[in-house]
């Protein structure tokens, strides 16, 4: 008998893990941080469902820390299996979780010094150390469809999800008494395209799938996100203005370097200084850059003609903390990248300092904000918000571009589908709130009539 459980991403969108079961083994399947509201973040800290030496294997998706940032601690509790996942999440992996550690490290170093814990003292969940310890266990495996044997009775498929760099759709073929069940987990399903990477492929055959729902009761915005930065730029341009472009430094930041490059070339725009602010998103723009097997074909096009398509003609990446803060002295028409793209930290808050309160600058929302960040307060038109413990007025411009995201929305989620070689006997949809989620399983039934459920947190499924 094999089974297949759900211990992260049922009805919320963070903390993936799927554990699946059969007579001898166990293999996890992304093994991710629950982030957002207290109550989810507990459970990183309750002790696992199932004892973390008793895995065998983890296979990842995608590098997000929503699908790979328990693996320190998991490591640390007992793991010691291998961690299979393509290239890309490899590079990725080694910028983002030692980074994620030393986030935990801080926040427990804020809560002594504040004495805001319940433990004293408070410790982090995990450390660098012991983000070097996960990545020790990094098996790199191609993604091209290839079967790869995981465990005795378990072997796994990768294939490219096209969400960000690396990223891939998994299909776990398990051994069981009946025979080899077949369960493929999308994993984050990227937009179709999206510049720089690969479009999702097409999903092979499968008994049972696992498939998100970020978006599942949304479609994107229909304006190119490109003509949206045209006139944002074009603006800055003609009032000799500054734009501050909060972004996440995986993905995002690559997406506007692409972009605003292309503009360039095209001469839609005049060339602008470029400033990427954000030490993880040049760490990132190279790792995306080196990996070309990933490119799609514009990239490549582009690619052939000029060495780097993500160096905008007038661009400086910062790296140390002095040339950042030299940016202060600095006045004109230029655009600044910076992390954290909710602004809930990092050193996109200097410039907000100085962007906020200045009437002719531009504040550009390129991804989602979520309530209760800066990000938010900005986006929403608070008049007032606190940054790095200031009150500050806000007075500049606003713009969301909407049209940005990682994600396939609801009818792209269903393209996808649509190419599966035949119906699965039963679909799970998870990765979603419990509203998108039940909205997406509402449209997988009407377009397909497959059966389909919303699976609850722990909740066991026999893989009959
Ligand atoms: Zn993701």
């Amino acid at each position: 008998m094999a089974t297949l459980t759900f211990w992260g991403a049922a009805g919320t969108v963070t903390g993936s893990k799927y554990l699946i079961e059969n007579h001898h083994n166990r293999v996890l399947v992304d093994c991710g941080l629950f982030q957002g509201p207290r109550a989810l973040r507990e459970r990183n800290w309750a002790a696992a469902p199932f004892p973390a030496a008793s895995v065998d294997a983890v296979l990842l998706t995608h590098a997000h820390i929503d699908h790979t940032g328990y693996l320190p601690r998991f490591v640390k509790q007992g793991f010691r299996g291998p961690v299979y996942c393509s290239r890309g999440t490899a590079d990725l992996l080694r910028i983002l979780l030692p980074d994620s550690a030393r986030l935990q490290e801080e926040e427990a170093d804020y809560r002594n010094r504040h004495k805001v814990t319940r433990h004293t003292p408070a410790l982090p969940l995990y450390t660098e150390e012991d983000a070097e310890a996960a990545l020790q266990l990094l098996q790199v495996v191609p993604n091209d469809g290839q079967a790869i044997r995981i465990v005795k009775g378990i072997s796994a498929e990768f294939r490219i999800a096209g969400h960000i760099l690396g990223s891939s759709q998994v299909l776990a073929l398990i051994e069981t008494e009946q025979g080899i069940r077949r369960v493929l987990f999308s994993g984050d399903l990227g937009k179709y395209d999206q510049p720089i990477i690969r479009d999702p492929v097409a999903p092979p055959s499968c008994d049972y799938l696992v498939v998100e729902s970020t978006y599942g009761d949304r479609t994107h915005d229909p304006e190119e996100p490109k003509v949206a930065l045209e006139r944002v730029i074009k603006n800055a341009a003609l009032h000799n203005s500054e734009i501050l472009i909060p972004a996440f430094a995986v993905g995002r930041a690559q997406e506007l370097l692409y972009l605003i490059r292309e503009l360039e070339d095209e001469k839609r725009v005049p060339v602008l200084p470029v400033i990427l602010d954000s030490p993880m998103a040049s760490a990132a723009t190279k790792v995306y850059a080196n990996r070309r097997e990933e490119h799609d074909e514009e990239y490549v096009t582009a690619s052939a003609g000029n060495a780097n398509p993500m160096r905008t003609h007038s661009m400086l990446a910062t790296t140390t903390k002095e040339e950042s803060k030299r940016l202060n002295k600095e006045r004109g028409a230029r655009v600044i990248i910076s992390a954290s793209g909710m602004m809930s930290g990092g050193r996109v808050l200097h410039h907000a300092l100085r962007v906020l309160p200045d009437k002719n600058a531009t504040i550009v929302f390129v991804g989602y904000q979520a309530a209760g960040t800066l990000g938010r307060r900005v986006a929403d038109g608070e008049k007032e918000v606190k940054v790095l413990g200031q009150w500050v007025p806000v007075r500049c411009q606003s713009v969301k571009i909407g049209g940005f995201s990682a994600h396939a929305d609801w009818q792209e989620v269903i393209r996808w589908l649509q190419d599966l070689p035949a119906a699965p006997l039963r679909v799970f949809v998870t990765h979603g709130e419990v509203g998108s989620a039940t909205a997406m399983a509402q449209h997988i039934r009407e377009r397909f009539s497959w059966p389909v459920e919303v699976p609850e947190h722990g909740q066991q499924f026999e893989l009959t």
